[in-house]
């Protein structure tokens, strides 16, 4: 039997080099279930947020939640994130209990959050080696990684540049680098990129496609149906703390008819302004 474990865990200050996991032609590279939520509930001072979902996301592939605003999109992903406990249910990442194993899950995790959280008084490059000391990664060991990241997403000649002299697409991609530093095993991305122009966009989904063929499995959220259709092996679309369906773009598509927006109307009655 396979352990989780024996597959590509995340090995601080690795680097890029070493980033990646499973891949794709060797022996390993069987479809597992990564994170699982079995009859997963979650309420907010009595307002029911999740109502008794299941999921399992498999290792290697890069799942989307779609859904209006209120869905449950955020909830589920904090939760798969170890930042918030379920009312009820179990959900396992890595065959851990989130709720008994959140450090053990979390320094396998890489999180790119929406907002811009860089820190303003430190250099590109020293927004990347500080993150790394978080997950005890030592300086001496971060640099040479941090450099190998800020190639992959294309800001090597940025790395002494306050964050105030980059653009909002450098800074998507520089907040991407900076979520890989622990060579992640799973990528939770909310909404990566929302706010960008179509230029900066294709920039961080070229990214995530060359993540994906490194086999990081990827959990992201957005509101962009082409970015789910161009990224995404399957979709879980949510409406009102359930899933509606799971599936891939292309199954939905068939099934339904025209493209995923067209999918997403039909199933959930809304329109994607809610
Ligand atoms: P989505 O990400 O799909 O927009 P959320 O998971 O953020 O949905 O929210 C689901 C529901 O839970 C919404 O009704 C929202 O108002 C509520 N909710 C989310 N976070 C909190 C919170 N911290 N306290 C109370 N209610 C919350």
């Amino acid at each position: 039997m396979i352990r989780v474990e024996d597959i590509g865990a995340a090995s601080p200050g690795s680097g890029l080099s070493g980033l990646g996991h499973n891949h794709p032609g060797t022996s390993l590279s069987i479809s597992m279930d990564i994170v699982i939520a079995q009859n997963l509930i979650k309420d907010y001072n009595g307002l029911r947020a999740v109502n008794d979902i299941n999921f399992s996301i498999h290792q290697g592939e890069c799942f989307g939640f779609l859904g209006p605003n209120g869905a449950g999109k955020t909830t589920v992903m904090r939760t798969i994130s170890c930042f918030l406990p379920p009312t009820a249910g179990l959900v396992t990442v890595f065959g851990l209990d989130v709720t008994a194993r959140p450090s053990d899950i979390k320094s396998r995790l890489g999180i790119m959050p929406q907002e811009d959280n860089l820190d303003p008084d430190l250099s590109v490059i020293e927004n990347l080696v500080v993150y790394a000391s978080y997950f005890d990664i030592r300086k001496k060991d971060s640099l040479r990684s941090v450099r190998e990241l800020l190639a992959f997403v294309e800001l090597q000649d940025k790395a002494d540049a306050k964050i105030d002299q980059l653009s909002g697409g450098m800074k998507h991609r520089l907040l991407l680098a900076r979520s890989l530093v622990n060579n992640p095993e799973i990528l939770i991305l909310d909404e990566p990129t929302t706010g960008l122009d179509p230029h900066s966009r294709r920039a961080v989904w070229d990214k995530l496609n060359d993540l994906k063929f490194r086999n990081t499995t990827l959990l992201l959220t957005t509101h962009y149906m082409e970015e789910a259709e161009k990224l995404c092996d399957r979709v879980a679309i949510m409406d009102s703390g359930t899933i509606v369906t799971i599936d891939s773009p292309e199954n939905l598509m068939a099934l339904h008819g025209g493209n995923l927006e067209n999918v997403y109307l039909k199933l959930t009655g809304r329109s994607l302004a809610d």
